[in-house]
Protein backbone atom coordinates (compact mmCIF):
# COMPACT_ATOMS: atom_id res chain seq x y z
CA UNK A 1 0.00 0.00 0.00
CA UNK A 2 1.55 3.32 -0.54
CA UNK A 3 -0.66 6.21 0.75
CA UNK A 4 -4.69 6.49 1.80
CA UNK A 5 -7.37 7.99 0.41
CA UNK A 6 -10.77 8.68 2.96
CA UNK A 7 -13.61 9.85 1.20
CA UNK A 8 -16.65 11.00 2.48
CA UNK A 9 -20.30 12.23 1.43
CA UNK A 10 -22.47 13.75 3.55
CA UNK A 11 -24.94 11.81 5.55
CA UNK A 12 -28.23 12.46 3.80
CA UNK A 13 -31.18 13.45 5.34
CA UNK A 14 -34.02 10.54 5.46
CA UNK A 15 -37.03 12.74 4.86
CA UNK A 16 -37.02 12.49 1.33
CA UNK A 17 -35.93 9.34 -1.83
CA UNK A 18 -32.75 10.31 -3.40
CA UNK A 19 -32.21 12.81 -6.41
CA UNK A 20 -29.47 14.08 -8.74
CA UNK A 21 -28.12 15.94 -5.77
CA UNK A 22 -27.49 13.62 -3.95
CA UNK A 23 -26.38 11.31 -6.44
CA UNK A 24 -23.87 13.45 -8.45
CA UNK A 25 -21.69 13.62 -4.56
CA UNK A 26 -21.66 10.10 -4.65
CA UNK A 27 -20.88 9.48 -7.70
CA UNK A 28 -17.83 11.79 -7.45
CA UNK A 29 -16.61 10.28 -4.39
CA UNK A 30 -17.33 6.92 -5.96
CA UNK A 31 -15.18 7.63 -8.79
CA UNK A 32 -12.72 8.94 -6.77
CA UNK A 33 -12.69 5.86 -4.31
CA UNK A 34 -12.23 3.52 -7.15
CA UNK A 35 -9.40 5.21 -8.82
CA UNK A 36 -7.64 5.59 -5.25
CA UNK A 37 -7.91 1.43 -4.88
CA UNK A 38 -6.27 1.01 -8.55
CA UNK A 39 -3.66 3.15 -7.40
CA UNK A 40 -3.05 0.83 -4.73
CA UNK A 41 -3.81 3.13 -2.13
CA UNK A 42 -5.77 2.17 1.65
CA UNK A 43 -9.06 3.21 0.70
CA UNK A 44 -12.33 3.82 2.67
CA UNK A 45 -15.72 5.34 1.06
CA UNK A 46 -18.13 6.21 3.66
CA UNK A 47 -22.31 7.44 3.31
CA UNK A 48 -24.93 6.90 5.04
CA UNK A 49 -27.85 8.61 6.67
CA UNK A 50 -29.00 11.42 9.09
CA UNK A 51 -31.69 10.39 10.84
CA UNK A 52 -32.57 12.57 14.15
CA UNK A 53 -33.97 15.97 14.18
CA UNK A 54 -36.93 17.93 14.25
CA UNK A 55 -38.24 17.33 10.55
CA UNK A 56 -38.66 13.44 11.35
CA UNK A 57 -40.14 14.05 14.39
CA UNK A 58 -42.45 16.06 12.49
CA UNK A 59 -43.21 13.39 9.78
CA UNK A 60 -43.43 10.84 12.19
CA UNK A 61 -46.23 12.83 14.16
CA UNK A 62 -48.15 13.22 10.68
CA UNK A 63 -48.03 9.76 10.02
CA UNK A 64 -48.76 8.14 13.54
CA UNK A 65 -45.42 6.04 13.43
CA UNK A 66 -42.11 6.31 15.67
CA UNK A 67 -39.48 8.40 14.74
CA UNK A 68 -37.29 5.09 13.95
CA UNK A 69 -39.68 3.45 12.26
CA UNK A 70 -39.52 6.15 9.90
CA UNK A 71 -35.94 6.87 9.65
CA UNK A 72 -35.77 3.01 9.07
CA UNK A 73 -37.75 3.22 6.01
CA UNK A 74 -35.86 5.94 4.31
CA UNK A 75 -32.48 4.43 5.32
CA UNK A 76 -33.35 1.39 3.95
CA UNK A 77 -34.72 3.21 0.63
CA UNK A 78 -31.21 5.18 0.50
CA UNK A 79 -29.02 2.02 1.18
CA UNK A 80 -31.09 -0.14 -1.06
CA UNK A 81 -30.57 2.02 -3.75
CA UNK A 82 -26.99 2.76 -3.62
CA UNK A 83 -26.06 -0.88 -3.50
CA UNK A 84 -28.80 -1.03 -6.76
CA UNK A 85 -26.73 1.35 -8.32
CA UNK A 86 -23.69 -0.13 -7.64
CA UNK A 87 -21.22 2.38 -5.28
CA UNK A 88 -18.69 0.63 -3.82
CA UNK A 89 -19.44 2.31 -0.11
CA UNK A 90 -17.54 0.58 2.97
CA UNK A 91 -19.50 1.59 5.48
CA UNK A 92 -23.17 3.15 5.30
CA UNK A 93 -23.16 4.81 8.79
CA UNK A 94 -26.70 5.46 10.71
CA UNK A 95 -26.60 8.41 13.19
CA UNK A 96 -28.82 5.76 14.96
CA UNK A 97 -26.35 3.14 15.50
CA UNK A 98 -24.85 2.55 18.63
CA UNK A 99 -21.23 3.09 18.02
CA UNK A 100 -22.42 6.21 16.91
CA UNK A 101 -24.56 7.81 19.61
CA UNK A 102 -21.35 6.55 21.77
CA UNK A 103 -18.75 8.61 20.03
CA UNK A 104 -20.85 11.48 20.08
CA UNK A 105 -21.50 11.50 23.74
CA UNK A 106 -17.87 10.93 24.07
CA UNK A 107 -16.88 13.74 22.91
CA UNK A 108 -19.84 16.09 24.30
CA UNK A 109 -19.08 14.69 27.43
CA UNK A 110 -14.83 15.94 26.25
CA UNK A 111 -15.92 19.11 25.46
CA UNK A 112 -18.11 19.70 28.01
CA UNK A 113 -14.98 18.93 30.20
CA UNK A 114 -13.08 20.82 28.22
CA UNK A 115 -14.97 24.11 29.76
CA UNK A 116 -15.75 24.88 26.08
CA UNK A 117 -20.03 24.93 26.62
CA UNK A 118 -22.03 26.97 28.84
CA UNK A 119 -25.87 26.92 29.27
CA UNK A 120 -27.46 30.21 28.00
CA UNK A 121 -30.88 31.41 27.72
CA UNK A 122 -31.38 32.30 24.23
CA UNK A 123 -34.43 33.84 21.57
CA UNK A 124 -34.64 33.97 18.01
CA UNK A 125 -35.93 33.76 14.76
CA UNK A 126 -35.90 29.53 14.21
CA UNK A 127 -36.41 27.72 10.67
CA UNK A 128 -37.53 23.87 11.02
CA UNK A 129 -36.61 22.75 7.50
CA UNK A 130 -32.52 24.35 8.41
CA UNK A 131 -33.23 23.57 12.25
CA UNK A 132 -31.14 26.46 13.02
CA UNK A 133 -31.70 29.81 14.33
CA UNK A 134 -31.67 32.69 11.96
CA UNK A 135 -29.76 36.22 12.02
CA UNK A 136 -31.29 39.30 10.02
CA UNK A 137 -28.73 38.94 7.50
CA UNK A 138 -29.46 35.68 6.64
CA UNK A 139 -33.05 36.16 5.88
CA UNK A 140 -34.33 36.49 2.97
CA UNK A 141 -37.49 38.63 2.73
CA UNK A 142 -38.36 37.79 6.22
CA UNK A 143 -38.28 33.99 5.33
CA UNK A 144 -35.46 31.00 5.28
CA UNK A 145 -34.09 31.43 1.87
CA UNK A 146 -33.70 27.60 1.20
CA UNK A 147 -37.58 26.52 2.43
CA UNK A 148 -41.10 28.47 1.45
CA UNK A 149 -42.00 28.51 5.31
CA UNK A 150 -42.19 31.42 7.73
CA UNK A 151 -39.53 31.75 10.85
CA UNK A 152 -41.31 31.12 13.66
CA UNK A 153 -40.01 33.43 17.03
CA UNK A 154 -38.08 30.75 19.77
CA UNK A 155 -37.04 31.51 23.18
CA UNK A 156 -35.52 28.73 25.36
CA UNK A 157 -32.23 27.78 27.17
CA UNK A 158 -29.38 25.94 25.40
CA UNK A 159 -26.29 24.54 25.61
CA UNK A 160 -23.69 26.29 23.86
CA UNK A 161 -20.22 25.44 22.19
CA UNK A 162 -18.29 28.03 22.71
CA UNK A 163 -17.43 27.74 19.24
CA UNK A 164 -16.07 31.88 18.37
CA UNK A 165 -12.67 30.75 20.31
CA UNK A 166 -11.65 28.98 17.98
CA UNK A 167 -12.14 31.75 14.81
CA UNK A 168 -8.71 33.11 15.23
CA UNK A 169 -7.18 29.57 15.92
CA UNK A 170 -9.35 28.76 11.93
CA UNK A 171 -8.62 31.87 10.15
CA UNK A 172 -4.93 31.08 10.50
CA UNK A 173 -5.72 27.57 9.11
CA UNK A 174 -7.50 28.52 6.28
CA UNK A 175 -4.61 30.79 5.27
CA UNK A 176 -1.52 29.19 5.96
CA UNK A 177 -3.37 25.02 4.35
CA UNK A 178 -4.80 27.05 0.78
CA UNK A 179 -5.76 23.66 -0.02
CA UNK A 180 -7.50 22.95 2.88
CA UNK A 181 -11.11 23.95 1.22
CA UNK A 182 -11.30 23.82 -2.47
CA UNK A 183 -12.32 25.32 -4.71
CA UNK A 184 -11.09 28.82 -3.84
CA UNK A 185 -14.03 30.42 -4.16
CA UNK A 186 -15.55 28.57 -1.30
CA UNK A 187 -12.33 29.12 0.90
CA UNK A 188 -13.12 32.96 0.45
CA UNK A 189 -16.91 32.44 1.16
CA UNK A 190 -15.90 31.00 4.41
CA UNK A 191 -13.16 33.34 5.68
CA UNK A 192 -15.91 36.08 5.24
CA UNK A 193 -18.03 34.06 7.68
CA UNK A 194 -15.61 34.08 9.94
CA UNK A 195 -15.29 37.91 10.14
CA UNK A 196 -16.04 40.05 12.97
CA UNK A 197 -18.77 41.76 11.58
CA UNK A 198 -20.34 38.32 9.52
CA UNK A 199 -22.63 38.06 12.88
CA UNK A 200 -21.76 34.13 13.58
CA UNK A 201 -22.04 33.35 17.18
CA UNK A 202 -21.32 30.41 19.43
CA UNK A 203 -23.34 27.45 18.15
CA UNK A 204 -26.23 26.10 20.37
CA UNK A 205 -26.05 22.30 20.79
CA UNK A 206 -29.09 20.81 22.63
CA UNK A 207 -32.89 21.31 22.29
CA UNK A 208 -34.87 20.72 25.20
CA UNK A 209 -36.74 17.38 25.31
CA UNK A 210 -39.79 18.75 26.26
CA UNK A 211 -39.86 20.28 22.62
CA UNK A 212 -38.16 17.36 21.26
CA UNK A 213 -37.25 13.73 21.99
CA UNK A 214 -36.24 12.41 19.02
CA UNK A 215 -32.30 12.96 19.28
CA UNK A 216 -29.17 11.66 21.42
CA UNK A 217 -29.16 12.79 25.02
CA UNK A 218 -26.53 14.89 26.40
CA UNK A 219 -24.60 12.98 28.78
CA UNK A 220 -24.36 15.67 31.22
CA UNK A 221 -28.20 16.51 30.78
CA UNK A 222 -30.64 14.38 30.50
CA UNK A 223 -33.20 16.73 30.43
CA UNK A 224 -31.66 17.56 26.60
CA UNK A 225 -30.76 15.99 23.62
CA UNK A 226 -27.99 16.85 20.83
CA UNK A 227 -28.19 19.47 18.27
CA UNK A 228 -28.85 17.09 15.17
CA UNK A 229 -25.81 19.23 13.43
CA UNK A 230 -23.19 18.58 15.76
CA UNK A 231 -24.64 14.55 15.97
CA UNK A 232 -24.27 14.60 12.22
CA UNK A 233 -20.73 15.56 11.50
CA UNK A 234 -19.59 13.61 14.28
CA UNK A 235 -20.25 10.58 11.73
CA UNK A 236 -16.87 11.16 9.80
CA UNK A 237 -15.26 9.90 13.29
CA UNK A 238 -17.01 7.28 14.18
CA UNK A 239 -17.58 5.75 10.40
CA UNK A 240 -13.46 4.94 10.78
CA UNK A 241 -13.55 3.92 14.12
CA UNK A 242 -12.75 6.98 16.24
CA UNK A 243 -10.60 7.11 18.76
CA UNK A 244 -8.94 3.93 18.65
CA UNK A 245 -9.71 1.50 15.65
CA UNK A 246 -6.81 0.41 13.92
CA UNK A 247 -7.24 2.47 10.95
CA UNK A 248 -8.07 5.62 12.74
CA UNK A 249 -4.95 7.18 12.67
CA UNK A 250 -4.15 6.86 8.83
CA UNK A 251 -7.54 7.24 6.91
CA UNK A 252 -8.35 10.29 9.24
CA UNK A 253 -4.88 11.85 8.17
CA UNK A 254 -6.21 11.06 4.57
CA UNK A 255 -9.39 12.31 5.10
CA UNK A 256 -11.42 14.30 2.24
CA UNK A 257 -15.37 15.44 2.56
CA UNK A 258 -17.33 15.97 -0.58
CA UNK A 259 -20.49 18.52 -0.10
CA UNK A 260 -23.02 20.69 -2.17
CA UNK A 261 -22.53 24.38 -1.15
CA UNK A 262 -25.46 24.54 0.42
CA UNK A 263 -23.83 23.06 3.77
CA UNK A 264 -20.84 24.76 3.88
CA UNK A 265 -21.20 26.54 6.84
CA UNK A 266 -21.90 23.17 9.03
CA UNK A 267 -18.87 21.93 7.55
CA UNK A 268 -16.00 24.40 7.04
CA UNK A 269 -16.59 26.20 10.43
CA UNK A 270 -19.02 24.41 12.78
CA UNK A 271 -16.67 20.96 11.77
CA UNK A 272 -12.95 22.38 12.35
CA UNK A 273 -13.80 23.93 15.03
CA UNK A 274 -15.60 21.28 16.69
CA UNK A 275 -12.02 18.67 16.30
CA UNK A 276 -9.87 21.53 17.19
CA UNK A 277 -12.19 21.56 20.85
CA UNK A 278 -11.12 17.75 21.06
CA UNK A 279 -7.54 18.23 20.43
CA UNK A 280 -8.02 16.62 16.65
CA UNK A 281 -5.71 17.69 13.59
CA UNK A 282 -8.76 19.01 11.13
CA UNK A 283 -9.45 17.05 8.26
CA UNK A 284 -7.39 17.34 5.22
CA UNK A 285 -9.73 18.88 2.57
CA UNK A 286 -12.69 20.33 2.22
CA UNK A 287 -14.41 19.61 -1.25
CA UNK A 288 -17.11 21.58 -2.21
CA UNK A 289 -19.76 21.01 -5.23
CA UNK A 290 -22.47 23.25 -7.32
CA UNK A 291 -26.10 22.83 -7.95
CA UNK A 292 -27.83 20.80 -10.62
CA UNK A 293 -30.29 23.24 -12.18
CA UNK A 294 -33.28 21.65 -13.34
CA UNK A 295 -35.74 24.29 -14.92
CA UNK A 296 -33.19 26.76 -12.85
CA UNK A 297 -34.45 25.75 -9.86
CA UNK A 298 -32.05 24.20 -7.50
CA UNK A 299 -32.48 20.59 -6.75
CA UNK A 300 -32.96 20.31 -2.90
CA UNK A 301 -35.07 17.96 -1.19
CA UNK A 302 -37.59 20.35 -0.23
CA UNK A 303 -38.35 21.49 -3.58
CA UNK A 304 -39.04 18.42 -4.74
CA UNK A 305 -38.16 18.57 -8.80
CA UNK A 306 -36.10 15.97 -8.62
CA UNK A 307 -34.05 13.43 -11.35
CA UNK A 308 -34.82 9.66 -9.72
CA UNK A 309 -31.30 8.43 -10.36
CA UNK A 310 -32.93 4.66 -10.96
CA UNK A 311 -35.16 5.97 -13.63
CA UNK A 312 -31.83 7.29 -14.99
CA UNK A 313 -30.70 4.10 -15.14
CA UNK A 314 -33.29 2.09 -16.91
CA UNK A 315 -33.60 4.67 -19.33
CA UNK A 316 -30.28 5.43 -19.89
CA UNK A 317 -28.06 2.85 -18.55
CA UNK A 318 -26.07 4.14 -14.88
CA UNK A 319 -22.38 4.53 -16.71
CA UNK A 320 -23.76 6.84 -19.25
CA UNK A 321 -25.90 8.79 -16.61
CA UNK A 322 -22.59 8.75 -14.13
CA UNK A 323 -20.69 10.04 -17.38
CA UNK A 324 -22.57 13.03 -18.21
CA UNK A 325 -22.71 14.04 -14.85
CA UNK A 326 -19.05 13.78 -14.37
CA UNK A 327 -18.09 15.51 -17.45
CA UNK A 328 -20.99 18.20 -17.83
CA UNK A 329 -20.32 19.90 -14.46
CA UNK A 330 -17.39 21.17 -13.57
CA UNK A 331 -17.16 21.12 -9.75
CA UNK A 332 -17.75 23.52 -8.07
CA UNK A 333 -19.91 25.48 -10.15
CA UNK A 334 -23.31 25.53 -10.80
CA UNK A 335 -24.63 23.21 -13.79
CA UNK A 336 -28.23 22.82 -15.73
CA UNK A 337 -29.62 19.30 -16.17
CA UNK A 338 -31.64 18.69 -19.21
CA UNK A 339 -32.45 15.16 -21.00
CA UNK A 340 -31.69 16.77 -24.10
CA UNK A 341 -28.13 17.41 -22.99
CA UNK A 342 -27.60 13.98 -21.35
CA UNK A 343 -28.98 12.26 -24.77
CA UNK A 344 -26.71 14.68 -26.93
CA UNK A 345 -23.57 13.84 -24.47
CA UNK A 346 -24.01 9.90 -24.69
CA UNK A 347 -25.09 10.22 -28.56
CA UNK A 348 -21.73 11.79 -29.34
CA UNK A 349 -18.82 10.91 -26.71
CA UNK A 350 -20.13 7.50 -25.83
CA UNK A 351 -22.09 5.87 -28.71
CA UNK A 352 -20.27 8.00 -31.99
CA UNK A 353 -16.83 8.09 -30.08
CA UNK A 354 -15.74 5.54 -28.09
CA UNK A 355 -18.28 2.86 -28.44
CA UNK A 356 -17.60 3.15 -32.37
CA UNK A 357 -14.23 2.98 -31.97
CA UNK A 358 -14.25 -0.35 -29.94
CA UNK A 359 -16.58 -1.78 -32.14
CA UNK A 360 -14.66 -1.49 -35.10
CA UNK A 361 -11.41 -2.21 -33.83
CA UNK A 362 -12.82 -5.75 -32.88
CA UNK A 363 -14.91 -6.23 -36.16
CA UNK A 364 -11.30 -5.93 -37.98
CA UNK A 365 -9.37 -7.91 -35.72
CA UNK A 366 -12.21 -10.80 -35.75
CA UNK A 367 -12.40 -10.17 -40.12
CA UNK A 368 -8.66 -9.69 -41.25
CA UNK A 369 -6.84 -11.05 -38.02
CA UNK A 370 -8.64 -14.20 -37.39
CA UNK A 371 -10.68 -12.99 -34.29
CA UNK A 372 -6.66 -12.98 -32.23
CA UNK A 373 -4.74 -10.14 -30.42
CA UNK A 374 -2.45 -9.62 -34.12
CA UNK A 375 1.48 -9.69 -33.54
CA UNK A 376 2.70 -6.33 -34.77
CA UNK A 377 5.49 -5.46 -36.51
CA UNK A 378 8.46 -2.94 -35.24
CA UNK A 379 6.06 0.24 -34.13
CA UNK A 380 6.47 3.43 -36.76
CA UNK A 381 6.36 6.74 -35.89
CA UNK A 382 2.39 7.12 -36.14
CA UNK A 383 2.49 3.70 -33.68
CA UNK A 384 4.64 5.55 -31.62
CA UNK A 385 2.69 8.78 -31.38
CA UNK A 386 -0.38 6.71 -29.88
CA UNK A 387 1.73 4.81 -27.33
CA UNK A 388 2.84 8.85 -26.05
CA UNK A 389 -0.69 9.79 -26.33
CA UNK A 390 -1.55 7.24 -24.07
CA UNK A 391 0.98 7.84 -21.28
CA UNK A 392 0.24 11.39 -21.71
CA UNK A 393 -3.30 10.85 -21.07
CA UNK A 394 -2.84 8.49 -18.36
CA UNK A 395 -0.37 10.87 -16.32
CA UNK A 396 -3.08 13.88 -17.17
CA UNK A 397 -5.92 11.63 -15.85
CA UNK A 398 -4.36 11.15 -12.21
CA UNK A 399 -3.69 14.45 -11.92
CA UNK A 400 -6.83 15.66 -12.57
CA UNK A 401 -8.55 13.49 -11.23
CA UNK A 402 -6.58 14.16 -7.94
CA UNK A 403 -7.48 17.99 -8.21
CA UNK A 404 -11.26 17.11 -8.60
CA UNK A 405 -11.07 17.96 -12.15
CA UNK A 406 -14.00 14.93 -13.47
CA UNK A 407 -14.90 16.97 -16.74
CA UNK A 408 -10.73 17.86 -17.58
CA UNK A 409 -9.83 13.88 -16.85
CA UNK A 410 -12.89 12.72 -19.28
CA UNK A 411 -12.33 15.36 -21.82
CA UNK A 412 -8.16 14.36 -22.00
CA UNK A 413 -10.26 10.62 -22.57
CA UNK A 414 -11.96 11.51 -25.09
CA UNK A 415 -8.83 12.97 -26.89
CA UNK A 416 -7.07 10.00 -26.34
CA UNK A 417 -10.52 7.89 -28.48
CA UNK A 418 -9.72 10.75 -31.09
CA UNK A 419 -6.19 10.52 -31.31
CA UNK A 420 -6.61 6.39 -31.96
CA UNK A 421 -9.90 7.00 -34.10
CA UNK A 422 -7.47 9.21 -35.97
CA UNK A 423 -4.88 7.01 -36.73
CA UNK A 424 -6.99 4.38 -37.82
CA UNK A 425 -8.60 7.04 -40.77
CA UNK A 426 -4.60 7.24 -41.51
CA UNK A 427 -3.91 3.93 -41.44
CA UNK A 428 -7.04 2.59 -43.30
CA UNK A 429 -6.70 -1.04 -42.68
CA UNK A 430 -10.15 -2.10 -44.68
CA UNK A 431 -8.15 -0.55 -47.76
CA UNK A 432 -5.22 -2.46 -47.71
CA UNK A 433 -6.99 -5.30 -46.29
CA UNK A 434 -9.43 -5.37 -49.56
CA UNK A 435 -6.55 -4.20 -52.06
CA UNK A 436 -4.41 -7.16 -50.72
CA UNK A 437 -1.27 -5.16 -52.17
CA UNK A 438 2.56 -6.60 -51.06
CA UNK A 439 2.72 -6.63 -47.11
CA UNK A 440 -1.03 -5.78 -46.24
CA UNK A 441 -0.74 -8.13 -43.18
CA UNK A 442 1.76 -6.82 -41.26
CA UNK A 443 0.50 -3.49 -41.99
CA UNK A 444 -3.67 -4.67 -40.62
CA UNK A 445 -1.23 -6.80 -37.64
CA UNK A 446 0.25 -3.44 -36.07
CA UNK A 447 -2.71 -1.26 -36.40
CA UNK A 448 -5.19 -3.57 -35.44
CA UNK A 449 -2.27 -4.22 -32.30
CA UNK A 450 -1.86 -0.42 -31.50
CA UNK A 451 -5.45 0.08 -31.72
CA UNK A 452 -6.10 -3.17 -29.22
CA UNK A 453 -3.92 -2.17 -26.97
CA UNK A 454 -4.97 1.64 -27.04
CA UNK A 455 -8.24 -0.05 -25.97
CA UNK A 456 -6.76 -1.80 -23.15
CA UNK A 457 -5.46 1.90 -21.80
CA UNK A 458 -8.63 3.23 -22.40
CA UNK A 459 -10.64 0.47 -20.21
CA UNK A 460 -8.54 0.99 -17.48
CA UNK A 461 -8.39 4.69 -17.55
CA UNK A 462 -12.24 5.37 -17.56
CA UNK A 463 -12.51 1.60 -15.51
CA UNK A 464 -13.35 4.67 -12.33
CA UNK A 465 -15.40 6.24 -14.46
CA UNK A 466 -17.87 3.83 -15.95
CA UNK A 467 -17.33 0.66 -13.75
CA UNK A 468 -19.54 -1.27 -15.84
CA UNK A 469 -18.12 -0.29 -19.23
CA UNK A 470 -14.59 -0.97 -18.10
CA UNK A 471 -14.97 -4.71 -17.49
CA UNK A 472 -17.18 -5.13 -20.93
CA UNK A 473 -14.32 -3.93 -22.79
CA UNK A 474 -11.17 -6.37 -21.06
CA UNK A 475 -13.34 -8.80 -21.35
CA UNK A 476 -14.09 -8.40 -25.44
CA UNK A 477 -9.88 -7.85 -25.58
CA UNK A 478 -9.19 -11.43 -23.86
CA UNK A 479 -8.38 -9.54 -20.67
CA UNK A 480 -11.32 -10.25 -18.11
CA UNK A 481 -9.70 -9.88 -14.97
CA UNK A 482 -7.08 -7.38 -15.57
CA UNK A 483 -8.58 -4.76 -13.62
CA UNK A 484 -7.80 -7.21 -10.26
CA UNK A 485 -3.92 -6.60 -11.02
CA UNK A 486 -4.00 -2.93 -12.12
CA UNK A 487 -2.07 -0.31 -10.67
CA UNK A 488 -2.94 2.98 -12.10
CA UNK A 489 -1.47 5.42 -13.61
CA UNK A 490 1.30 2.96 -14.40
CA UNK A 491 -0.57 0.13 -16.22
CA UNK A 492 -2.35 2.60 -18.28
CA UNK A 493 0.99 4.64 -19.40
CA UNK A 494 3.58 1.49 -20.17
CA UNK A 495 3.32 0.56 -23.70
CA UNK A 496 2.46 -3.28 -25.09
CA UNK A 497 0.96 -5.46 -22.16
CA UNK A 498 -1.52 -6.92 -24.36
CA UNK A 499 -0.27 -10.07 -25.48
CA UNK A 500 -0.55 -11.09 -29.03
CA UNK A 501 -2.69 -14.15 -29.99
CA UNK A 502 -5.04 -12.95 -27.11
CA UNK A 503 -8.70 -14.22 -28.51
CA UNK A 504 -10.90 -11.40 -28.60
CA UNK A 505 -14.64 -10.80 -29.46
CA UNK A 506 -17.02 -8.61 -31.06
CA UNK A 507 -19.99 -8.10 -28.98
CA UNK A 508 -23.20 -6.09 -29.34
CA UNK A 509 -22.60 -2.24 -29.36
CA UNK A 510 -21.47 -0.79 -25.59
CA UNK A 511 -23.53 2.97 -26.43
CA UNK A 512 -26.28 2.18 -28.16
CA UNK A 513 -27.22 5.67 -30.22
CA UNK A 514 -30.50 7.10 -28.79
CA UNK A 515 -32.88 8.12 -30.83
CA UNK A 516 -35.01 11.41 -29.91
CA UNK A 517 -38.58 11.43 -30.84
CA UNK A 518 -39.07 14.61 -32.72
ZN1 LIG B 1 -34.56 26.82 6.14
Amino acid sequence: MTGAFYATTPIFYVNAEPHIGHTYTTVVVDTLARYHRLAGEKTFFLTGSDEHGEKIAEVALELGETPQAVADRYSEAFSRTWQTLGFSFDRFIRTTDPDHKQVVQNILQKIYDAGEIDFREYEGLYCIGCERFFTERDMVGGKCPDHDRPLESRKESNYFFKMTHHFEWLIDYINSHPDFIRPDRYRNEVLGMLREDSGLGDLSISRPKSRLEWGIELPFDTDYICYVWFDALINYLTGIGYPDGPDFATLWGASQHFIGKDILKPHAVFWPCMLHAIGLEPYQRLNVHGFWNVDDRKVSKSLGNKIDPLVMRDKYGFDSFRYFLLRDMAFGTDSDFSEEALVTRINADLANNLGNLVSRTLNMTGRFCGGNVPEPGQPGAQEQAVADAAATAAGQVDAHLRSCEFHRALEVIQGLVDTVNRYLEARAPWKLAKQKAAGWQAHVNTTLYTSCEALRVLSLLVAPFMPETAPKILERLGIPDALATTRLPDDAATWGSLAPGTPTSKGAPLFPRIEVES
